[in-house]
């Protein structure tokens, strides 16, 4: 495995120069694009990292799954999915068209910003400062790493940026789509987004959800069985946005992307998988991440379908 990662971080070296790391955070746009690194964590946790793993980068969008897990526990998937529905898009990310022309009365889905907006306004917490408190301490047990924090900068340079996103929460707010502070929900899901990780520490999470809730390494279960089937579905069919139906062809693993350039990859009962590379298309999503995601897929046999 060891030498297989080693390969698969030599033979993606030329992609870096593709793509464009995301400048619309202008914070992002200092990320170096020639980053490229990988970590797998199998079920019996053992791990195998490769190339610039330990570089750290902010986990954008994979912070949707993180804080889906948390509304779930909070609020059971129920009450969850009558306020976000679990359709793909067909759209990008950051798409405000469907909300207004089909009259929605949901959200599609979680993983795009409006969905994650609505998921983040779910948080439980008496303050916002304790509903982001909650979402870094369990990224911090998922991945067993303590020093997981909020990237401030980031975070601020999202803050003062992020009118699209204010948007979708005011006009979600308008029709009663979401509830409660606009201003407030739009501090977590901008905090979530500014959680800064490592490749192994996203590897982690794909090893949890590829267990079926449970942490191979201490058994302990963090999220119920249909939680982690759940979620991993909705990573299949939305994960990668206006690009999962090519993703799950080429690739067939359930997988969540983030405009930091990271990807992480859950294979059920097989492993969890974390890449980065900072460069991205015009989806959103890493094209050596992917590339590398392909190759392994390939290599190992590790498409669920
Ligand atoms: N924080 C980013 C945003 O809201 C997350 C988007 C992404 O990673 N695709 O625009």
């Amino acid at each position: 495995m060891q030498g297989l990662l080693e390969s698969i971080i030599e033979n993606n070296k030329d992609l870096v120069k593709e793509g464009k790391v995301a400048s619309y955070i202008p914070l992002l746009g200092q990320g170096n694009p020639d980053h490229l690194g990988i970590a797998v964590t199998n079920l019996d946790g053992r791990e195998y990292l490769a190339g610039d793993w330990e570089v750290k980068y902010t986990m954008q969008s994979i912070s949707k799954v993180i804080s889906l897990m948390l509304a779930i526990m909070d609020k059971g998937s129920r009450n969850v999915f009558s306020k976000v529905g679990m359709e793909p898009t067909g759209d990008g990310f950051n798409s405000i068209v469907n909300l207004e022309v089909k009259k929605l009365s949901k959200p599609y889905n979680p993983m795009i910003n409006a969905g994650a907006i609505v998921i983040s306004s779910l948080i439980e917490g008496a303050t916002v400062e304790e509903r982001i408190k909650r979402i870094v301490t369990f990224a911090q047990k998922i991945t067993d790493n303590k020093s997981i924090r909020v990237n401030e900068e980031v975070y601020q340079s999202e803050q003062e940026t992020g009118d699209r996103n204010r948007a979708l929460a005011y006009f979600m707010k308008s029709n009663n789509i979401l509830t409660g502070s606009v201003e407030e929900s739009l501090e977590v899901y901008f905090k979530q987004c500014s959680i800064e990780v490592n490749s192994r520490d996203i590897s982690r999470i794909g090893a949890m959800l590829a267990n079926d809730g449970i942490l191979p390494w201490t058994g302990e279960r963090i999220i119920s069985r249909e939680t982690a089937r759940i979620v991993k579905t909705i990573m299949v069919t939305c994960g990668m946005y206006d690009e999962s139906g090519e993703f799950a062809v080429h690739i067939g693993i359930p997988a969540k992307s983030g405009v930091g350039g990271g990807i992480m990859a859950a294979v059920p009962r097989r492993m969890g998988i974390g890449v980065f590379g900072p460069s991205l298309d015009e989806k959103g999503n890493s094209i050596a991440g992917i590339k590398m995601l392909q190759e392994l897929s390939k290599e190992l046999d590790l498409s669920i379908f």
